[in-house]
């Protein structure tokens, strides 16, 4: 179910580390991964919606953030508790507009996304800072536990092209979930210099499936350090960031 609404606000303060400011154009989010702290987060805590499927719209985001923009002084990020490239990102371009809006008024963005539409707006990303989530090269295990999500291939192809024009972008591998590390660590190294991990924090979510697929040593912290230990054998020790 998609519903369009009207927002009260856009810009709300954040404490993460790259910004003073967090925007989300969208309430909920059509990737839908099982580990997602969000679907814990407003309407979907109190509501029948179905996280992964429902979306609220904030069809005002872009005017809000317009009016807004002046009581604020610091980076913004996109985005804290969606995609903002999800799927509905490419008929209503919210994420698109706001973009504009930042860049006009020479305001700084870091935009974080699983989702091969950001190629799009290539051309607005060239002062903005890009990061790409790529947790995994397994494919089914992609299916599983980020069903909405691109593909692993449509990830890398997406790095490959962000690279090529230019394009200021990392890698976030967050949460680590079932991969071949050394493998993947490879794949990106021909891409980035360096990479940010962060371990699965929320394991009641995906117990279940763990336990149904056999992966449940996946959700230790020696498992999670011998992935980091993989990544430092390819990068180096200082260019893995956990
Ligand atoms: S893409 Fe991000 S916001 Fe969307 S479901 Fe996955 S983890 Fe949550």
């Amino acid at each position: 179910m998609i519903r369009e609404i009207t927002a009260k606000t856009a810009i709300t303060r954040t404490k993460i580390p790259v910004a003073k400011y967090v925007i989300n154009p969208y309430i909920g989010c059509t990737f839908g991964c099982l580990y997602c702290y969000a679907r814990f987060i407003g309407p979907f805590k109190y509501t029948g919606y179905k996280w992964g499927k429902d979306v609220l719209v904030k069809t005002n985001v872009a005017q809000l953030v317009e009016k807004e923009l002046i009581k604020t002084k610091g980076d913004f990020f996109l985005s804290s508790i969606c995609d903002p490239y999800q799927h509905m990102e490419k008929k209503y371009e919210m994420t698109r507009k706001i973009i504009q809006i930042l860049t006009s008024h020479f305001r700084k963005a870091h935009i974080m996304t699983k989702s091969n539409l950001i190629l799009r707006d290539i051309d607005l990303l060239k002062d903005l800072s890009v990061t790409l989530t790529i947790t995994t090269d397994r494919e089914d295990v992609r299916k599983i536990l980020e069903p909405g999500a691109p593909s692993v291939e449509e990830r890398f192809e997406t790095l490959r092209k962000l690279k090529e024009a230019g394009i200021d972008v990392s890698v976030f591998v967050g949460p680590v979930i079932v991969m071949d590390a050394e493998h993947l660590a490879y794949m990106l190294s021909k891409y980035v210099d360096r990479v940010m991990l962060d371990a699965l924090n929320y394991h009641r979510q995906v117990q279940m499936v763990y336990e149904k697929y056999g992966w449940t040593d996946w959700l230790t912290k020696d498992k999670f350090l011998e992935v980091v230990e993989r990544f430092e054998r390819v990068f180096g020790k200082g260019s893995v960031r956990y």
